[in-house]
């Protein structure tokens, strides 16, 4: 409920702010959905958060639906139903959230804990980006353009994140394929960065403060 202004006492922050005050303190990101995964630990002591991976996963490979992603982040996959699942059944692994075709937003890990989603990686000489980043996966492959509906969430977060921790920047917001080259290719060439920069320009309405 939104109180009148009338009602509202002057030094009282605004509602955006409080959210934003609130995703700091508890790392809960308020559209999503909660749905623990045991995958994580604490950062290590002194590590700041100040950076995004945008990461892609769908299950099988290339199937949308269905809750084969959070059942896999909950180690609750049954290898049995399909032969990639044989494959993957006993990884355990996770990411902060989940961004769904419709829009929908997941979250499996609190932002302030270490979620288990980039692996051996690096980020302009940074080693172990799991440490200070926070991981996004868009529900999707490589090759398969992103909804409209994800790239809004996905901007819609990022910018809630980027206020709450402001180390993250424009230009430390990165995707797996350039953490981990090589190993990793999403979220591939089907994700449009520029479109996604400039939701990100509009809806902060600043300069990004690229430097
Ligand atoms: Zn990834």
């Amino acid at each position: 409920m939104t109180l009148p202004d009338s009602i509202r006492s002057h030094s009282e922050p605004p509602p955006e702010e409080l959210v934003i005050e609130r995703l700091r303190r508890t790392g809960r990101i308020a559209r999503a959905r909660w749905c623990p995964s045991p995958n994580f630990g604490p950062r290590p002591d002194g590590a700041g958060i100040s950076l995004l991976v945008v990461h892609n996963i769908s299950l099988p490979p290339g199937q949308f639906g269905g809750d084969a992603i959070e059942r896999f982040f909950c180690n609750c996959l049954d290898a049995s139903e399909h032969p990639y699942f044989e494959t993957i059944a006993g990884m355990q692994v996770s990411a902060h959230a989940l961004i769904r075709r419709d829009g929908s937003v997941i979250q499996f890990v609190s932002l302030l804990d270490r979620a288990w989603h980039a692996g051996r990686s690096s980020f302009r000489g940074e080693q172990e980006c799991n440490d200070f980043s926070i991981g996004i996966e868009l529900e999707g492959t490589d090759d398969i353009p992103y909804t409209d509906e994800q790239y809004q969430s996905l901007a819609d977060v990022s910018v809630c994140v980027m206020a709450a921790w402001p180390k993250i920047r424009r230009d430390r917001i990165t995707g797996h394929c350039d953490i981990a080259p090589g190993r990793k290719t999403d979220p591939g060439p089907a994700f449009d960065w520029n479109r996604y920069q400039q939701q990100l320009l509009s809806l902060r309405g600043d300069s990004g403060e690229v430097s």
